[in-house]
């Protein structure tokens, strides 16, 4: 069964990470964690950040019904009936975030409770993993994917919560988001590429990012940036954020995106991951065969929100 472990005074930091070693032992991941990953480290010398390419091709298999039930991951048993569906859902699936649904279809998976930003949240070890210790951390509730000023709240609160150990990754709705109707984040201890921008470095990042620091009023900051950026094009304006520390403050990166320029050609999506530097393959392994500094470039160029100023001289 699905197991929701009680509240308990358990560190939160550990009860991740000793969760997340549990579900590779018990073979809820696909691929393999702990192995070798094939990776190319590409130095940009315009942001002197290092960017991460990496081919992690399980994730291809996601979507893939009959392999899930293969690998144990998805119950072959399950009653497509009871599952819970948003109705402005095109594809017709069942939501893959509401609990009473991963209880129904991953009865291995563990659920660990979480509370943060005043809400109540489901932090369940993503099968697809992007990195280690890797976390899709749910809202109780099924409500949409939309910035407000809990939710920055929510990923500043989990990231201390974690005294610092768990990077919070937000994506917007149809802007990395590829399930807009029910509110998640990302958490991992993986450091991203773009954490080596130096302060006061933003300009040179090669997609549009600003860095708040805090802790004061970080939170507020943050929620107002946000706020105006989407209310210039309600439709089309979101943000990725990355809430990290540095120097044992917090720090909170927020990538501006718009929804008409979400895929590179030669890379596929570009979601939160990908603006933090970290650029993952798991289709074509051409294009991550062929992938250099100017595919980076590239990349980034055709995700550039119109809305944003070209990048004025320095
Ligand atoms: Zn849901």
């Amino acid at each position: 069964m699905t197991s929701i472990g009680p509240a308990t005074s358990e560190p939160l930091t550990r009860r991740l990470v000793d969760t997340w070693a549990e579900q590779i032992e018990s073979g809820f991941v696909l691929g393999d964690p702990s192995g070798p990953i094939e990776t190319k480290l590409v130095a940009d010398p315009v942001s002197e950040v290092t960017f991460r390419l990496r081919w992690l091709p399980h994730r291809a298999l996601r979507t893939d019904t009959a392999a899930l039930e293969r690998e144990g991951l998805l119950n072959p048993h399950r009653d497509e009936t009871v599952l819970y569906r948003d109705s402005r859902d095109p594809s017709g699936h069942h939501c893959f975030l509401c609990p009473a649904n991963i209880r129904v279809c991953h009865p291995v998976e563990e659920l660990v409770p979480v509370r943060a930003g005043g809400r109540n949240w489901l932090a369940g070890t993503n099968f697809a993993w992007l990195a280690r210790n890797h976390f899709t951390v749910i809202a109780e509730e099924h409500v949409d994917q939309v910035f407000d000023r809990t939710v920055i709240e929510a990923m500043l609160d989990l990231h201390a919560q974690t005294d610092g150990s768990f990077r919070v990754v937000y994506n917007g709705a149809h802007a990395g988001a590829t399930i807009p109707w029910h509110l998640h984040l990302h958490i991992t201890t993986d450091a991203f590429p773009v954490e080596q921008l130096r302060p006061d470095r933003e300009l040179d990042y090669p997609t549009p990012v600003r860095v708040f620091t805090g802790p004061e009023s970080l939170g507020t900051k943050v929620a107002d940036y946000v706020t105006d950026w989407e209310g210039r094009d309600p439709e089309h304006h979101r943000v990725n954020m990355l809430v990290a520390s540095r120097n044992d403050r917090p720090l909170v990166f927020v990538f501006l995106r718009d929804t008409r320029f979400t895929r590179a050609s030669k890379k596929g999506p570009m979601a939160g991951w990908e603006v933090a530097g970290d650029l993952v393959y798991s289709h074509r392994p051409d294009h991550f065969a062929a992938a250099d500094l100017d595919a980076v470039r590239t990349a980034f160029a055709e995700i550039r929100p119109p809305a944003v100023d070209p990048k004025p001289p320095r």
